[in-house]
């Protein structure tokens, strides 16, 4: 209901850059000006981390050691500052008209756009959102990775599979929670479809990775059910 309206308002508002309210050209998310200055991660770090690498590393010694299920998690911009403003106003939209504002919705689907184009590699042949529990889906009214998972799908020109994973307990807010927590938390909460199998790769879609604990454990599930590479496009990350 919320996509619809905004997709209204959209309509009915003139076209202008989701940042500075300025004039952008035909359907562009921002204008020229913002899309040179908001902040970006720098291209040529750790495939996982994003950390600064020497260039004849494959990866950085930390996710050398972890040995994540992910062959890539590609985000664009830092979380921080309006980064995270729009996150917060694009998940938790506010009461009343204000919450329809489609501003935050355009700039972080323009970031997650950007961030599918940083993948390289076996390009994925199916999009999957990091799921969300049903019942915080029905309180929430709508599913914020799941919208996201629209964009890269277009932007990777391949189809979204909103089953390929579900979430199999209701978990805390990883929010507040360190690193081991986290890990903790998730372990063995999502399940995928087992009619996976062979799938060659899917690119698991979330708004933020934080410690990337969710999107390690939901490829996890996927690696388990027969998919043979897995990566993630996150529109913002923490560094
Ligand atoms: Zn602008
Ligand atoms: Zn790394």
């Amino acid at each position: 209901m919320r996509g619809m309206l905004a997709d209204l308002l959209d309509l009915l508002l003139p076209r202008a850059c989701a940042r500075c309210a300025g004039a952008v050209h035909g359907t562009d998310v921002f204008c020229a000006r913002c899309v040179t200055a908001i902040p970006r991660i720098a291209a040529g770090g750790c495939p996982l981390c994003q950390v600064a690498i020497a260039s004849a590393q494959p990866c950085c010694a930390a996710c050398a050691h972890d040995r994540l299920p992910l062959a890539q998690v590609a985000a664009e911009a830092p979380f921080a500052g309006e980064i995270a403003r729009w996150v917060h106003a694009f998940k938790y939209p506010s009461e009343g008209l204000a919450g329809f504002d489609p501003r935050p919705a355009a700039a972080l689907a323009a970031l997650v756009a950007d961030a599918a184009r940083r993948l390289t590699g076996e390009p994925p042949v199916l999009v999957a959102p990091v799921p969300m529990h049903p019942r915080k889906r029905r309180e929430r009214g709508f599913h914020p990775a799941g919208e996201l998972a629209r964009t890269v799908a277009a932007a990777l020109g391949a189809p979204v599979e909103r089953r390929a994973l579900q979430q199999l307990r209701s978990t805390a807010s990883q929010t507040g929670l360190d690193r081991h927590a986290r890990r903790r938390n998730v372990r063995g909460a999502f399940e995928a479809n087992a009619r996976l199998r062979g799938v060659a790769c899917v690119a698991l879609v979330d708004d933020v990775v934080t410690t990337g604990a969710t999107l390690t454990e939901c490829a996890r599930a996927l690696r388990r059910a027969g998919v043979r590479r897995v990566v993630a496009v996150c529109a913002a990350r923490t560094l």
